[in-house]
């Protein structure tokens, strides 16, 4: 989330920056890719359950869409901004270029809060963000996904809105509907499942076990739980996990040395990822202050949370012990800290390799839906596997041939792909 002090555009922008320089990248590409090409501002008037009407900020930004339709989640937090989905959407370029997948990046995001909502306001939010952007989504444009605080069930209103308003059906207008619904097999597990699969690589690269591996991760919600789960079927052990507390209006990490029971803490946990502290504290669990997930003495990190996550102001407090760091998250280390790591010899593998598992199986989704056939969940998870798996190896083996560390390698390959598909289709 963008504030005063931090600003995940300019970000972006500085990462592409960083790149196109060593490509010698040309100044109309530059002019290009560093600035989304289409984006809408829009307000949604919605009903309220006291008959009250309360005006939302919406937006949907399209980055680039050379290699094919725009892709990327619709974002519900009451931080939302602007920056923020642009961000999010020239990520979403680069993630689907490195997955090897035929489409573009796209972002979307509604400034509101869920948690404040009811079920029926809810999806009034969901139709209306629909009702004003229909004409410019759709299969062959851009098809939006679930992320922050959005789930399943928003995806569906929205696409029955869709429908309702284009007059037929279009399961292929978003991804990461509801099971049965046009949804696909494995789609809920598929960024954390991604984000292990890649770390699962990096360990056989590293020779080391991953049974004897450590974790701490950062957030608890659909990205963290699933990174969670095949970490710990892989024999690796989690140690803390944090989440936001929305009573007390900031974050805790929880912290238990022999290992989290995962399956304990979901029992405590809501749909927005938020553990019940009480409970959690009766079970046994140390409660600590938010950042201090970052500070345990395990192997890996992986943030799962937001943006901003890891800065120069708190790489000092991550202990010597920590040598590799994947995201989960969007964004969630900014290029200074980058630069302090890399002093560090840490292994960092960049967010939009590492959790491109989400966008590949909503890719595979689109696919089933605009056959109206679906796959079984064994082939979806072997189709994601492959293709993480592959994704790793191009980033991993051009990061070493060129010694250079892995999030410039991730660019290199995503930007020169994006570029070629402008150059080819004639656009500078
Ligand atoms: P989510 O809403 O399911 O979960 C977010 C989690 O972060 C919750 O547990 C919340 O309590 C926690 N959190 C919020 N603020 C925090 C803070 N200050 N400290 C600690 N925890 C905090 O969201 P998600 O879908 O799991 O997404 C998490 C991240 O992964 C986001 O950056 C998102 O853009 C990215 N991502 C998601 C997907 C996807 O398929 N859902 C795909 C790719 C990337």
């Amino acid at each position: 989330m963008a504030d005063e002090e931090f600003n995940p555009y300019e970000m972006a922008q500085k990462q592409f920056d960083r790149i196109a320089d060593k490509l010698d990248l040309d100044q109309s590409l530059r002019d290009l890719l560093r600035e989304p090409i289409k984006e809408y501002h829009f307000n949604l008037p919605v009903k309220m359950d006291d008959g009250g009407t309360k005006v939302f900020k919406a937006y949907r930004v399209q980055h680039n869409d050379a290699l094919g339709p725009c892709k990327g989640g619709i974002r519900f937090h009451p931080d939302e901004t602007i920056d923020t989905v642009r961000a999010l959407a020239m990520w979403m370029t680069w993630k689907t270029a490195v997955a090897d997948i035929p489409l573009g990046g796209g972002k979307g995001g509604v400034i509101c809060d869920p948690r404040e909502l009811s079920d029926r306001e809810e999806e009034r939010v969901c139709r209306e963000y629909i009702k004003k952007i229909n004409k410019n989504i759709g299969p062959l444009q851009d098809v939006p996904a679930p992320d922050v605080m959005t789930s399943p069930q928003h995806m569906l209103w929205m696409m029955d809105e869709y429908e309702n308003i284009e007059g037929g059906k279009y399961p292929g207008v978003i991804t990461g509907k509801p099971q049965d619904m046009g949804g696909s097999k494995g789609r809920t597990e598929a960024t954390g499942y991604g984000v292990i699969y890649v770390l699962r690589e990096l360990l056989k690269e590293l020779d080391r076990d991953i049974e004897e591996t450590t974790a701490s991760i950062q957030g608890f919600g659909n990205v963290a739980q699933y990174a969670a789960e095949l970490f710990i079927e892989y024999g690796g052990t989690v140690v803390s996990v944090s989440c936001w507390d929305q009573e007390d209006k900031k974050a805790y990490s929880y912290y238990k040395e022999d290992g989290i029971d995962l399956e304990e803490l979901r029992g405590i946990t809501d749909r927005f990822g938020s553990i019940d502290k009480e409970k959690a504290e009766e079970k046994g669990y140390e409660r600590l202050p938010g950042d201090d997930w970052l500070k345990h003495e395990v192997d890996v990190l992986i943030p799962a949370a937001l943006e901003n996550a890891i800065t120069e102001d708190n790489v000092k407090e991550i202990p010597e012990a920590v040598d590799i760091i994947i995201s989960g998250a969007n964004g969630p280390i900014t290029p200074e800290a980058d630069d302090l790591l890399e002093d560090r010899d840490m292994i960092v593998v960049p967010d939009f390799l590492a959790n491109a598992g989400g966008v590949t199986c909503s890719y595979f989704e689109q696919v089933q839906s605009n056959q109206n056939y679906y796959w079984p969940k064994e082939e979806v998870l072997e189709k994601l596997e492959n293709s993480m798996t592959s994704a790793f190896y191009d980033v991993w083996n051009l990061a070493q041939e060129k010694d250079i560390r892995m999030r410039d390698a991730a660019y290199m390959i995503s930007i020169e792909k994006v570029a070629e598909a402008c150059e080819a289709r004639g656009w500078v």
